[in-house]
C-alpha cells in the first residue's frame, strides 16, 4: 500500500496512526464482539466513548467549566442557520463580518432565515479588496462599524478558500459576544476559548470524518432559542441531552475521539502550533523565493497556516502543475473554483515530510518550466 501526500482542503488527510487503530478496532471495539459502527449509543461502551472525546476535547483547548461541547450534525453549514435561530433573539441584530467565501455564506444564510424576525448586518467586508486580507481590529481603524446592542458579532477566523487566518490576539476590541466559525484551523493552535460566547467547527478538517460538527458554546448564551425551531437545533435541548437527543453520529464522534488523543500524543495544541508554523514557513518561502513564478495575494500578516492558495506564472502552466505533482504523488492540489489557481491544505495531520515533498516538487518544477 502507498499513501498519497494528500492536499485535499476537506474532507482530508487523517493520521495513518489513527486509522491504523480504527483498522484494528473496526470489527470489536475493546472486546465489545462488535466495532463501534453497530453498537448502541446509549450503551456503556459509547458512553465512555463520547465523554472520554469530550474530556480530550477540553483539555486541548482549555475549555472553560462554563461551557458547553455540543457533537452535532448538519456540519458548519448548518450552523449558519442554527446560530442566529439560537443566539439571536426576535427583533434583536447581529454583526457578521465578511472576510472571505465562507464568512460571506455565514451571512448570506442568517439573512435568510432571520428574514423578518431579526436583523442581520455586515459590520465590515474586504470584498472589495478580493478577500486578500483580514479588516484591520485596531482602535483607531475604521473599517469595522459594530452596534453595542448587537447580540454577537460573528467572522470567520480561518477562510479555507482564500488562505486567511486570524489569531485570537487580533479580533476585534469589542464587548459584543463573538461567534467564531473556526472549521479550517480548529486543534491548530492554542486559542483562548474565553475570548468567545462561541465556537464551532465541521470535523472533516483537523477533527475527524465529515458529519459531525462541534459547537462549543458559553452557557449564559443558551436558552435564547426561538420557541418553533425543532428541538435537534436547539443548543439547550442538546446540551441537556448530552448531545444525545436522538441517535448522534457515533463512528464519526469515535474517529474525532482518536485524534484527540493522537494530538494529546504529539504534545498537545502548542506543540502542533510550532510544526504548523514551519510547515507554512517552508511552504511560504518556497512561493516567495520563486521571482513570481508562484504567487499568493495574501497580505503575510494575514497567511493562513492550513490553507495556502497560490497561482503560477501562467494559468496555461496549471494542467501540467497537476498532471506532473500528481504523478509524483501529491494529491487533491487543484485550487477552489472561484479563485483558480492552486490550493495545499496542510492540516495537523500531514506530516512536515509531505509539505517538504510538496516544496521540492515546486522547485524542481519551476527550474523546468520558468
Ligand atoms: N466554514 C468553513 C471555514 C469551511 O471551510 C467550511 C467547509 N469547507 C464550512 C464552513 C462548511 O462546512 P460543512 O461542509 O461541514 O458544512
Amino acid at each position: 500500500m502507498s499513501r498519497i501526500w494528500n492536499f485535499a482542503a476537506g474532507p482530508a488527510v487523517l493520521p495513518a496512526e489513527v486509522l491504523e487503530q480504527v483498522k484494528d478496532e473496526l470489527l470489536d471495539w475493546h472486546g465489545a464482539g462488535c466495532g463501534v459502527m453497530e453498537m448502541s449509543h446509549r450503551g456503556k461502551e459509547f458512553t465512555s466513548i463520547i465523554e472520554t472525546a469530550e474530556a480530550d476535547l477540553r483539555e486541548l483547548l482549555g475549555i472553560p467549566g462554563n461551557y458547553k461541547v455540543l457533537f452535532l450534525q448538519g456540519g458548519a453549514t448548518q450552523q449558519f442557520a442554527q446560530l442566529p435561530m439560537n443566539l439571536l433573539p426576535a427583533g434583536a441584530s447581529a454583526e457578521y463580518l465578511v472576510t472571505g467565501s465562507w464568512s460571506k455564506k455565514a451571512i448570506k444564510e442568517a439573512q435568510r432565515v432571520c428574514e423578518g424576525v431579526a436583523s442581520v448586518r455586515n459590520a465590515g467586508s474586504t470584498e472589495a479588496a478580493g478577500f486578500t486580507r483580514n479588516l484591520d481590529t485596531s482602535v483607531n481603524a475604521n473599517e469595522i462599524s459594530i452596534d453595542a446592542n448587537a447580540a454577537y458579532l460573528h467572522l470567520c477566523t480561518n477562510e479555507t478558500i482564500h488562505g486567511l487566518e486570524l489569531d485570537c490576539s487580533r479580533l476585534p476590541q469589542t464587548n459584543v459576544p463573538i461567534v467564531a466559525d473556526m472549521s479550517s484551523h480548529i486543534l491548530s493552535r492554542p486559542v483562548d476559548v474565553s475570548k468567545y460566547a462561541m465556537i464551532y467547527a465541521g470535523a472533516q478538517k483537523n477533527i475527524g470524518p465529515s458529519g459531525v460538527a462541534i459547537v462549543i458554546v458559553r452557557e449564559d448564551f443558551l436558552g435564547k432559542a426561538w420557541k418553533t425551531i425543532p428541538s435537534v437545533m436547539d443548543y439547550a435541548v442538546m446540551a441537556e441531552n448530552g448531545s444525545m437527543l436522538n441517535t448522534p453520529p457515533t463512528f464519526a464522534i469515535y474517529v474525532s475521539g482518536l485524534v484527540f488523543k493522537w494530538l494529546k500524543r504529539q504534545g498537545g495544541l502548542a506543540e502542533m502550533e510550532k510544526i504548523n508554523r514551519h510547515k507554512a514557513e517552508l511552504l511560504y518561502a518556497c512561493i516567495d523565493e520563486s521571482e513570481g513564478f508562484y504567487r499568493n495575494p495574501v497580505r503575510v500578516a494575514d497567511r493562513s497556516r492550513m490553507n495556502v492558495p497560490f497561482t503560477l506564472a501562467s494559468a496555461e502552466l496549471d494542467t501540467d502543475f497537476l498532471a506532473e505533482s500528481k504523478a509524483a504523488g501529491l494529491a487533491s492540489l487543484k485550487g477552489h473554483k472561484s479563485v483558480g489557481g492552486m490550493r495545499a491544505s496542510i492540516y495537523n495531520a500531514m506530516p512536515t515530510d509531505g509539505v517538504r515533498a510538496l516544496v521540492e516538487f515546486m522547485q524542481d518544477f519551476r527550474k523546468r518550466k520558468a
